[in-house]
């Protein structure tokens, strides 16, 4: 039977990337459907701290900012995909301000710019210790006025249909509503990360690699997935969730010590706090192993309590619940799992190489990460690459019959809940900041008999949790795959076996 399209496209996630790519396109005349699987804004995006790199500085270049990526992405950038996205920055940032969103101003009425960590410049445009918040509510009201957008929030997409090798539509399951297949000519995943299959992770409960699952079912090529960067420094409290503190506040003089109160940075890399994330982060996974200690303190005690309030609210508030007055007391934190380099491949306009597939943001490899992302490129690299998704004509669409891709099945929630300990359990011990030969074995091993078990215990009703647990199955494969076959350490790979 012949099937009606509901919507010129849809968009699986509501994230920077998905809702840039649905604006964009309603704003050259297609309908679009936005499907997201908690609200609205339950996002990767509305977490983030720091702010938006962009060289929009008095003294800075695209070129300085070509750079600074390139160097972090330790060789294996795609140049052109780098220059695109430097060059791309200030209108990004022009567009967002367009559309309402405050960004701090400095007292000579400017961009009020901050630094991060591997950035030779000041040029991290922000707001506040919440611009990922500002930014995701600046997107949110964009699209719910335009008409021509429909957002379904709840609605989990299942599985990818397939016609003669393109994609042209989604299943969802939609709280309350069940079963529904949208047709459309073309789709875009932007389902943010996968941090979920880490112990430890900076991600909301929302990032279980979905997006990585849904591609790699129907032949997406995936690459660079070994590259996990840990961010440095996390809340380390035993009755708290995991809470970042922004490399902002490193960038703002605030130093590591450890429990003896010594500045450990002297003894691993000449930029001390401002050396690239995952330099810290090994560093401080040496220290606390060095000392047999659980943690390290961030030290932000040179700053004044009117100072920290005014630029890190969030922060002194979180941290206050807990206890801990950071005008006088260290903050102690670990390292812990916080962006995925790698993902779907892409090129320059998010074309994947199954037609009628589109990814951008967390999910995809544009090339623009390499072996490592530099601070604050990834809330640009969401935009501006589906910014240009958008600006790609669409595929004709086919009518006729279509296949469902890629296994959609449910488990037991409390068996569900076993598996992704024991997936979060290896992958934390083996396919962390440090890994071995030894412990790669054991983590593939160990993940393929986990899917296969998955895959032989009795479905059970529909339910996202167990469902997300096998998507984390599949993207931790590529994870370890990837870091198995990679026989150099580079960026973020560190195998002490090489
Ligand atoms: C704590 C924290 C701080 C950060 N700070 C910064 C920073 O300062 N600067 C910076 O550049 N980057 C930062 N990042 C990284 C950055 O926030 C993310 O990489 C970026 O927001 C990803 O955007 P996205 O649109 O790709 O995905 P997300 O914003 O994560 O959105 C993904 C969306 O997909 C939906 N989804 C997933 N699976 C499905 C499914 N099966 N069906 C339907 N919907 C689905 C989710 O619900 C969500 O709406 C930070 C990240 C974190 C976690």
């Amino acid at each position: 039977m012949a099937r009606q399209k509901s919507h010129d496209l849809a968009v699986v996630g509501s994230g920077l990337a998905g809702l840039t790519f649905a604006l964009k396109s309603a704003q050259m005349g297609k309908s679009v459907v936005v499907l997201t699987k908690a609200e609205m804004a339950d996002s990767n995006t509305a977490w983030a701290q720091g702010g938006i790199a962009a060289a929009v500085g008095e003294n800075d270049s695209w070129q300085l900012h070509e750079q600074d990526t390139l160097v972090a992405g330790a060789g294996l950038c795609d140049p052109e995909a780098v220059r695109f996205l430097v060059q791309s920055a200030p209108e990004a940032i022009d567009w967002l301000v367009s559309l309402g969103a405050q960004f701090d101003h400095g007292s000579e009425g400017g961009l009020a710019l901050g630094r991060e960590g591997g950035h030779g410049m000041h040029r991290i445009v922000h707001f506040l210790d919440r611009t990922g918040w500002e930014v995701e509510r600046t997107m949110i009201q964009a699209v719910r006025a335009e008409p021509r957008i429909t957002v379904v929030e709840r609605a989990f997409v299942t599985r990818l249909l397939v016609e003669d090798g393109q994609c042209c539509g989604v299943e969802t399951r939609i709280d309350g509503m069940g079963e529904r297949t949208y047709h459309v000519d073309a789709v875009m995943l932007a389902t943010g990360g996968c941090g979920r299959m880490y112990r430890h992770t900076t991600n909301p409960r929302v990032a279980t690699g979905d997006g990585i699952a849904l591609g790699v079912s129907i032949g997406a090529e995936c690459r660079g997935m070994e590259f996990m960067q840990f961010h440095p420094t996390t809340l380390y409290h035993p009755q708290a969730r995991s809470f970042l503190i922004t490399e902002a506040v490193r960038g703002a003089g605030g130093t590591l010590r450890n429990h003896l109160g010594r500045r450990f940075m002297y003894d691993y890399d000449d930029r001390l706090e401002l050396a690239p994330r995952d330099v810290v982060a090994r560093a401080i996974e040496a220290e606390m192993k060095k000392r047999e200690t659980w943690c390290v303190y961030l030290d932000m005690t040179h700053l004044s309590s009117a100072a920290i309030q005014h630029e890190f609210p969030t922060i002194y508030a979180k941290l206050r619940e807990v206890g801990i007055e950071v005008e006088k007391d260290w903050i102690p934190v670990v390292p812990a799992q916080h962006y995925s380099c790698g993902g779907i491949v892409t090129d320059l306009s998010g074309r994947t190489n199954i037609s009628g597939l589109f990814a951008a943001g967390e999910v995809a490899s544009t090339g623009v990460h390499g072996a490592n992302r530099l601070a604050s490129n990834s809330l640009l690299e969401a935009i501006v690459f589906a910014g240009a998704a958008a600006s790609v004509g669409s595929l004709a669409w086919k009518g006729g019959t279509a296949a469902l891709a890629g296994p959609a099945r449910a488990i037991a929630e409390t068996e569900a809940v076993r598996i992704r300990r024991s997936l979060q359990r290896t992958m934390t011990e083996n396919v962390g900041i440090v890994r071995t030969n030894a412990g790669l074995s054991a983590a593939f091993e160990e993940v393929g008999s986990l899917l296969m078990e998955f895959d032989s215990l009795p479905e059970a009703p529909f339910a996202p949790y167990p469902l997300e647990t096998r998507n984390l199955l599949v993207a931790a494969r590529e994870v370890v795959r990837g870091a198995r076959d990679r026989t150099e350490n580079v960026g973020l790979h560190f195998n002490v076996d090489l």
